[in-house]
């Protein structure tokens, strides 16, 4: 079924599909890019349909590479939060970088692996899938950065310096409910010298998987806006993943933004993971961060193909329908716009050389 509604470009500050496409390797949920499958949440026909011009594609490296990938992902499990090593979190990211440089070749020109938001502006006038490389938890970067180098060398744009997991730069924050986001250390010094080292390179940090400590630590470190790519508000939603209006604030103050997660735990105000999660909810959230930060700092940040997603939008050929839900509440055009892709461009223009 073809829906009447208009497409607004989308550009989305969070997504695991190359993650989910190198564990998939070798399985029945193997498809192509190329063709509309109806496993995970993003192939190019779909993003096609939804209007999802292009994002941020995050390299995230399990910590139990050995796991069976086809069940779904337990939180609580301590296995998924034991420790990893640089030079083999540094082998797998190359696995999904690699996995970005052989679909955008095999596109023939629908894909592109972008370097600056003017690149991204021209792919989203002419139709092309704009990829921005993301890493999430930085477990394969050195302490001497060569890695980032590199990786800067190949298109890395944004990173998270951790994932809810403890690495050399940072502790992360459990995905802990309810609960405050105060758990645990801040950056460590490796910590505060990677987030000086990105800002020398024009690398976008992440402050989604921080825990507040660390969050405040970039805060005074960082000379770039703040950016959360995949979180909500936690005066809605009180999971420790998401932001209290104090974080907020400060984002607002820095003149950065943060990507609506739609993570059915990380929007309920009851926390279930339950797919049946109206899509007034995830309006509930831009409502109070526009409230917070804005209208220059809301933005999208699905976590498509790492996350249980409300059946509203199943996948991205769904985005149409939180774009007519942003309508029906009386967002305008223009607020409608900066949500789903000018302020992330914006930001994007200002952080990155
Ligand atoms: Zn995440």
């Amino acid at each position: 079924m073809t829906s009447p509604l208009p497409r607004v470009p989308v550009f989305d500050g969070h997504n695991d599909t190359l993650l989910r496409r190198v564990i998939n390797r070798g399985t029945d949920k193997d498809t192509s890019f190329f063709e509309r499958s109806e496993h995970g949440h993003i192939d190019l026909p779909r993003a096609i349909e939804g209007g999802l011009a292009g994002g941020l594609f995050a390299m995230f490296v399990p910590s139990d590479l050995d796991q069976d990938f086809t069940k779904p992902f337990n939180p609580n499990d301590p296995k998924n939060y034991a420790p990893i090593g640089q030079s083999e979190a540094l082998g797998f990211t190359m696995k999904m970088a690699a996995e970005a440089y052989r679909l955008e070749r095999a596109s023939g020109g629908k894909m592109k692996i972008c370097r600056n938001a003017g690149e991204i502006e021209d792919c989203i006038e002419t139709g092309t899938l704009a990829v921005s490389l993301h890493i999430e938890g930085a477990e394969a970067i050195d302490t001497d950065f060569e890695a980032l180098e590199v990786l800067h060398g190949a298109g890395l744009r944004s990173l998270g310096p951790v994932w809810s997991r403890k690495n050399a730069f940072a502790e992360g924050v459990p995905m802990h409910f309810p609960a405050s986001p105060d758990i645990g250390d801040g950056l460590s010094d490796a910590g505060v010298a990677l987030v000086r080292a990105c800002n020398d390179l024009g690398i976008v940090i992440d402050l989604s998987h921080l825990n507040e400590k660390g969050f405040w630590d970039v805060a005074r470190t960082s000379s770039h806006p703040l950016v959360a790519s995949h979180s909500n508000a936690h005066a809605i939603c009180p999971n420790a993943r998401n932001l209290t209006d104090r974080q907020l604030d400060a984002i607002r103050e820095s003149g950065g933004l943060v990507g609506l997660n739609f993570h059915v735990a990380f929007l309920r105000e009851d926390g279930r993971h339950t797919r049946d999660t109206p899509l007034d909810t995830l309006i509930r959230h831009l409502d109070h961060l526009v409230e917070k930060l804005g209208e220059d700092g809301v933005a999208l940040g699905s976590d498509f193909d790492g996350c249980m997603t409300p059946k509203a939008v199943a996948d991205a050929s769904c985005l149409p329908a939180l774009v007519e839900a942003m309508t029906a509440a009386g967002f305008g055009t223009e607020l409608v716009s900066n949500i789903t892709h000018r302020n992330w461009l914006r930001l994007m223009r200002h952080t990155q050389m």
